[in-house]
């Protein structure tokens, strides 16, 4: 019998896997795909995400690093810069295979192309069931993303308003650069390409990850929605590209059963606002990972796991419900914010600042509130 059982080899199964077997502990990781596996994408990785690697991430992972943005509503384009890096754009199938690698070099055991399908809870040990075998650990982190079945053994399946969808494409460099002629170094965002989130152009080295996606419900025909982003950006019609569901709001979720943790998206931890997802991926598999380590090595397997669920919501819950309405607020009325932000610069700056991490949500919020008449009047009159 194993100590922990992880199912996932995203980035909160990878995380969640090295920071165990660093503790000491007996750890196998299951991936129903053999990697490097595709997974869609925008590629964006936080600083946030950066902190949460132990080691500076490899220069091979950088597709680019990018300083700034460039926002778009209508004709009209609005760009900042930081002046320092703000993000970095990876390959999430060289990244998310470096993590794993990263999980097993710490001592993990890697099953790749197996596919965990169910589990049973004895009074200690979790028994799980893959299309290979059986298997028995003393705690079960499941990891599976945003589409697997496990986590609804754990927790009920999300209702309408705590998921969004996204539909994403990769579009290769011809040998002029871009097609239609977007940046090749700074991220486009797009705020009227998707009622309830935003269309995306983000650059990734020899190509770029095109795609939209809502936060706030499942909107009708996204695919076709897609097809009019594709034209408008005067990208190729008919390029392969791939739905996905996207769990927001990370929180008032369960987030343990006895002997079970759930982490990254299997937990829903995604930016409401943003759509954000590998930073918390990292760090809630990590969190899941110390908890799995405090609870077989200090005898209290209870306490230690509830603690798990008390961290999270400690660190996640504030600013995810903050996000969850700067997003009701923004995709509510996208216009007149956009507008707000040509007309107020102090505005737009710290707005820019909140991919960064540098302005939390609830900051911008309570800065925010007092000023909304202001901005609304600015955003009221006509274009210079
Ligand atoms: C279109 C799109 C664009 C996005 N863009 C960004 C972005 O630019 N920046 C950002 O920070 N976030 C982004 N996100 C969110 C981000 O991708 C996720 O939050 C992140 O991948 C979550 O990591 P995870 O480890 O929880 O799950 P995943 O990365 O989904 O990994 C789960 C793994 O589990 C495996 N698995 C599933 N079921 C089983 C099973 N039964 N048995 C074994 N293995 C299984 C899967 O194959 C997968 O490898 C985006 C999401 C989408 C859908």
């Amino acid at each position: 019998m194993r100590d922990v059982l992880i199912v996932g080899g995203g980035p909160a199964g990878a995380a969640a896997g090295r920071e165990a077997a660093k503790r000491g502990l007996s750890a196998i990781l299951f991936e129903k795909e053999v990697l490097p596996r595709v997974k869609p994408c925008g590629g964006g990785l936080s600083e946030a995400g950066i902190e949460e690697l132990d080691e500076p991430l490899p220069e091979y992972l950088k597709l680019c690093e990018v300083s700034g943005l460039r926002l778009i509503y209508g004709n009209h384009a609005l760009e900042a810069d930081a002046g320092r890096r703000i993000a970095t754009m990876i390959s999430r199938a060289a990244f998310d295979h470096y993590l794993v690698r990263r999980a097993v070099d710490a001592g993990v055991g890697l099953h790749e192309g197996e596919r965990a399908l169910r589990f049973e809870e004895r009074d200690d040990r979790v028994r799980l069931h893959t299309d290979r075998g059986v298997y028995e650990g003393r705690l079960l982190v499941v990891a599976e993303g945003s589409q697997g079945k496990l986590a609804r053994m754990v927790r009920e399946r999300d209702g309408k308003g705590r998921y969004g969808v996204a539909v994403v494409a990769e579009i290769p460099l011809s040998l002029d650069g871009l097609p239609g002629g977007h940046s090749r170094t700074r991220p486009e965002v797009y705020f009227d390409a998707m009622d309830g989130g935003y269309g995306w152009v983000f650059p990734q080295g020899n190509s770029c990850s095109a795609g939209v996606g809502t936060f706030t419900g499942h909107p009708p025909l996204p695919r076709r929605v897609f097809r009019a982003f594709l034209d408008r950006c005067r990208f190729p019609a008919g390029v392969p590209s791939r739905g996905h569901v996207i769990p927001v709001g990370g929180f008032g979720r369960v987030l343990r059963r006895g002997r079970v943790l759930l982490a990254g998206d299997a937990a829903g931890f995604v930016d409401p606002f943003s759509g954000e997802g590998i930073s918390y991926a990292l760090r809630s598999g990590r969190l899941a990972g110390e908890a799995v380590a405090d609870a077989l090595n200090g005898g209290r397997p209870g306490e230690a796991l509830r603690r798990y669920e008390k961290r999270c919501r400690r660190e996640f819950e504030i600013p995810f419900r903050c996000s969850r309405i700067v997003s009701q607020l923004f995709y509510r009325f996208p216009g007149y914010f956009f507008r707000a932000f040509d007309r107020n610069d102090d505005l737009f700056q710290r707005f820019f600042r909140i991919p960064e991490h540098a302005v939390p949500y609830r900051a911008f919020l309570l800065w925010l509130l007092p000023r909304i008449p202001r901005y609304f009047l600015s955003a009221l009159r006509p274009p210079r």
